[in-house]
């Protein structure tokens, strides 16, 4: 049957299909495939095109707390090992928080004193040094953090997968879940077991679950922009990458820092100085690309339904803060778009409604540092 309710011949069956080729549905064929079940990916576009392929790229291990750092960790072995077997970049390259004011560096003070296996202070020469930002009063560098390139690292592991015998039908959507298989738009897929990973669409398979997690979506903005500081790339500089450049408003995103008594003076002071930047989420971040060019962000718009209209200003915003961080005049923007993530209270979203199910999704915007890892326990629920 198709989602018309035109009869067609069964589509495929498996031990277990996975709904949804992000990094999540990737991650949940890969734990199944290394259990050597029989699996089939059902993915609604003809690539990845979702919140896995938009984002930095960036595996930000050492800022998390909790349940969010075990996964980290484990999701930061999984990149390594799938960078080695599929032939991806990743750049074991860390982080860099550049303090620009000092109670930024009090909070980063009070995580080395937590976390002194992973983090080590910086005075504002090395900041430069290391991440090439000048004019910063001190920093930390984030040791465990690492980087993939999400365009190429995606396609790159359903590659691999394809190659270890995951069939894949892409251009294919679910229509309808239950404990034999999944309804599609090609017809149906049996199999005794279902992992649905379809990022912030969960409501659109299931609106009442949706809502009692309180998922909604958050629309980020994001720019590609040549490196004004002409930085070598990381294939001119022999492999070297620049770490991953987090900001004093990376504070307000991450549990990590909210071991330090320090984080209100900082959420107060950017209160007072920057309701702007406040008002549109202002994260400000930058990443550099295998090709020296950098991935810089971002802003947050959460609700149901994110504005298509997406107003210039928050892009020169984006481009003024860019800028002062590097001490550099404004980028050359080379390419510009929209991300979209689910957001809830609560970080990850495993549920299962019926023994053969699990829906999981990572409700946060952390899911290239934890989703592999938060996939492979929704598997590794179902098997047991
Ligand atoms: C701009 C941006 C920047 C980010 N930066 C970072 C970062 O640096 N580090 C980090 O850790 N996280 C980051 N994130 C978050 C991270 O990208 C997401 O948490 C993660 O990619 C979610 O993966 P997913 O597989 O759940 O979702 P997606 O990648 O959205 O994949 C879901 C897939 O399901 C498919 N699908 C949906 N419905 C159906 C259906 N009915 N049938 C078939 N297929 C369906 C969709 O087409 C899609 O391909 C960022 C996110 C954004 C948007």
């Amino acid at each position: 049957m198709t989602g018309l309710g035109r009869a067609t011949a069964p589509l495929d069956a498996a031990d277990l299909v996975v709904v949804g080729a992000g990094v999540v549905g990737l991650g949940a064929a890969l734990r199944a495939a290394d259990a050597g079940l029989d699996v089939v990916v059902v993915e609604r576009d003809a690539a990845a095109l979702g919140a896995s392929v938009r984002n930095f790229g960036h595996g930000c291990v050492t800022a998390q707390d909790g349940e969010a750092l075990r996964l980290a960790r484990a999701t930061r072995e999984l990149w390594v090992r799938l960078a080695r077997e599929a032939g991806f970049w990743l750049a074991e390259s860390g982080a860099v928080v550049a303090a620009r004011h000092d109670d930024e560096m009090a909070v980063l003070a009070d995580l080395a004193a937590a976390r002194a296996d992973e983090v080590a202070l910086l005075d504002g020469a090395a900041v430069e040094e290391a991440a090439g930002c000048p004019g910063a009063v001190g920093g930390a560098r984030l040791s465990s953090d690492v980087r993939v390139s999400p365009r190429e690292a995606v396609p790159a592991l359903a590659a691999l997968l394809a190659r270890r015998g995951v069939r894949f039908h892409w251009r294919t959507a679910v229509v309808g879940v239950d404990e034999r298989g999944v309804e599609t738009s090609r017809g149906r897929v049996d199999a005794a077991r279902q992992v649905v990973a379809v990022g912030h669409d969960v409501d659109l398979l299931d609106a009442g679950l949706a809502e009692e997690a309180g998922v909604v979506r958050c629309a980020l903005r994001m720019l590609r922009v040549r490196d004004p500081r002409r930085a070598p790339s990381p294939a001119a500089a022999g492999g070297r990458a620049l770490p991953a450049l987090l900001t004093g408003w990376s504070l307000l995103r991450y549990d990590a820092f909210a071991v330090s008594p320090a984080l209100g003076a900082v959420r107060e002071r950017l209160a007072r100085e920057r309701p702007d930047a406040l008002a549109v989420g202002l994260h400000l971040m930058c990443t550099q690309r295998p090709d020296g060019d950098l991935v810089v962000g971002d802003t947050h718009a959460y609700g149901d339904a994110p504005s298509p209209f997406r107003p210039e200003d928050l892009d020169d915003l984006l481009l003024d803060e860019v800028a002062a961080l590097l001490g550099t005049d404004r980028p050359r923007v080379v390419e510009r778009w929209e991300g979209v993530y689910a957001s809830a209270p609560r970080p990850f979203l495993l549920s299962a409604p019926r023994p053969s199910t699990r829906v999981v999704s990572v409700t946060a915007g952390i899911g290239m540092t934890t989703g592999l890892g938060l996939a492979a326990e929704a598997v590794d629920q179902l098997a047991s």
